[in-house]
């Protein structure tokens, strides 16, 4: 996996936002302040920009992308996703190529960066409980022998699993906490979003 591997995943990721903007802005008003769409387009489509001329690694793509959504983006949203690409940058070798184990050991300190910024555990009903499995299952894929479609699509269904499990969970931190009990019964607008950017990465493997 190269520079443009990651580029097409974050151009990716810009183009599912973008179609998806007004569902997440709806999962956000529901238990928020209905703005994850925007705020995620709006950060995204920055990315995009950032990225015109695609850098030489791997590594540089995703700590362009995780600055710009930290700039870009008010929301918790902007420095909790803009961390854990920073943080999967940091992790990735300096590189022109990185493997598929290289990759998983990212996303691991992706989803460990976002859990010491926001002080999220699984179960909180964050995006947290859609990231921590997708990095679970794709080193568990990446490190069984599996081919990268292969991992990558094991890493999305763990995300969508998670992100439908956070649907009956009460939450414990961000905006949605504050509505107690009445978060129950929808599903996470971060845990969805997430669910998102796994699907890109997949669909930049094809
Ligand atoms: P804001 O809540 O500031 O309006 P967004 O609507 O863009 O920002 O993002 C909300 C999402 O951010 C939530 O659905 C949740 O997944 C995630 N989130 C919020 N706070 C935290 C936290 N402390 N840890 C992990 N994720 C969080
Ligand atoms: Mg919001
Ligand atoms: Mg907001």
């Amino acid at each position: 996996m190269d520079a443009a591997f990651f580029t097409a995943w974050m151009t990716r990721t810009a183009l599912g936002v973008a179609a998806a903007r007004d569902e997440l802005t709806r999962l956000d008003a529901a238990i928020g302040d209905a703005d994850h769409g925007t705020n995620l387009d709006r950060g995204f489509t920055a990315v995009r920009e950032a990225l015109a001329t695609p850098p030489a690694t791997p590594r540089e793509v995703l700590t362009t992308a995780g600055t710009t959504l930290i700039r870009k983006v008010g929301g918790a949203s902007g420095p909790l996703y803009g961390t854990a690409l920073r943080q999967m940058a940091a992790r990735l070798p300096a590189t022109a190529e990185v493997t598929l184990a290289d990759l998983a050991d990212a996303l691991t300190a992706g989803a460990d960066g976002v859990r010491r910024l926001g002080g999220a555990a699984e179960g909180d009903k964050t995006m947290v409980d859609a990231l921590a499995p997708a990095a679970r299952a794709l080193a568990a894929a990446a490190g069984s022998g599996a081919t990268t479609e292969e991992a990558l699509d094991a890493a999305l269904r763990a995300a969508e699993e998670g992100a439908r499990a956070t649907i009956p969970l009460q939450a414990r931190k961000g905006r949605a906490s504050y509505l107690g009990e009445r978060s129950v019964g929808h599903m996470d607008p971060g845990a969805a979003s997430t669910t998102l950017i796994l699907a890109a990465l997949r669909t930049a493997c094809a």
